[in-house]
């Protein structure tokens, strides 16, 4: 009940988040990225905050850096406009890293794991560290109760399977009904789903017995509420996290890059599969986590991927998090 007072106050004040956008703002650039995408001494790979009763931690399954971001990001626009944006951010214009962040929510009670990162298939290139690095902070993987999977594609399931085993041993799965239908159905296993779908075949089908499946507003456990947030995939969620008087959104795949998806949120992105609902789900988080000044961690955000909105010109800006968790 309480998710349902919440989400009107958001969709609420999301209207007053609408009127700043339209207000005129110096454009004020992300200049900030925390920390480089690679476990550097000084850096273990793994990030521990207080969030009322809950601890909350992101790991760092790994970073891979890729020509880009055009066309990935702004695939509908010409590669120079990309790359004046990037170096207007102080970043490199045709190179850019990509980073796999999972998340554990502690309640006390259970330790909750959204999505697992490309697991074993990603060790050759340095990925797939979530197992190791959540070891390093002591969680052992039998610690795990639930692992929420915020979507299907590739870098979210990879982790949940270990040489043919279930990598969480005793944990039980909560996931989307509309993505687990989408890529269950025959018609996915050929054309340009066939890849995806296969993967899903082989690291979620498995585990679908232990498995629930929530809609928009469904709860994982109390504090914790899925919201339909569709485009990215069909049945893409994102998670309302709640504990005391302190509010937390996982925004998973909502937007990938932490300038080109925030500050050019109308920008298609080639791994968006519905791209004009993924703009509108864009839209519609951002306005509200803006409105509303609530942290976030984005699954593919600058590590460790805690950071707040603040909308400027025609998007937002992405504002690393620092202290705030600590006083
Ligand atoms: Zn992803």
């Amino acid at each position: 009940m309480a998710w349902q007072t919440d989400r009107r106050t958001m969709f609420k004040l999301a209207g007053g988040g609408a009127m700043a956008l339209a207000t005129p703002q110096i454009m004020v650039r992300a200049a900030h990225a925390q920390t480089a995408n690679t476990a550097e001494p000084g850096n273990p790979g793994f990030h521990s905050f207080a969030l009322g009763d809950f601890r909350i931690t992101s790991i760092l399954d790994g970073g891979r850096a890729s020509d880009g971001p055009h066309p990935i990001f702004g695939q509908d626009q010409e590669a120079s406009a990309v790359a004046e944006l990037m170096e207007q951010n102080f970043l490199p214009p045709n190179r850019f890293v990509n980073g796999f962040t999972p998340v554990i929510v502690d309640t006390g009670a259970e330790r909750i794991l959204f999505d697992t990162g490309l697991g074993e298939g990603g060790r050759q290139n340095g990925l797939g560290q979530l197992r190791e690095r959540m070891q390093q902070m002591g969680y052992q993987p039998d610690d795990i109760d639930i692992v929420v999977l915020t979507h299907f594609h590739g870098d979210h399931i990879g982790g949940l399977m270990e040489g043919g085993e279930p990598a969480f041993a005793n944990a039980r799965y909560v996931a989307g009904q509309a993505e687990y239908d989408f890529w269950t159905a025959p018609e996915r296993a050929e054309g340009q789903t066939a890849d995806a779908a296969s993967a899903v075949q082989e690291k979620v089908v498995p585990l679908a017995e232990d498995m629930t499946f929530l809609d928009d507003g469904g709860e994982v456990v109390p504090g914790i509420t899925a919201m339909a947030a569709f485009g990215h995939t069909p049945g893409h969620m994102i998670f309302h996290v709640e504990s005391g008087d302190r509010r937390l959104m996982l925004t998973a795949d909502t937007a990938n890059h932490f300038v080109a998806s925030l500050q050019r949120p109308d920008w298609h992105v080639q791994f968006d599969m519905d791209k004009d609902a993924a703009t509108a789900t864009r839209r519609r988080v951002f306005d509200m986590i803006a409105a509303d000044r609530v942290p976030f961690i984005g699954y593919h955000m600058p590590f460790p991927g805690v950071g707040f909105i603040e909308p400027v010109d025609q998007g937002y800006r992405f504002v690393p998090a620092s202290y705030q968790f600590d006083v």
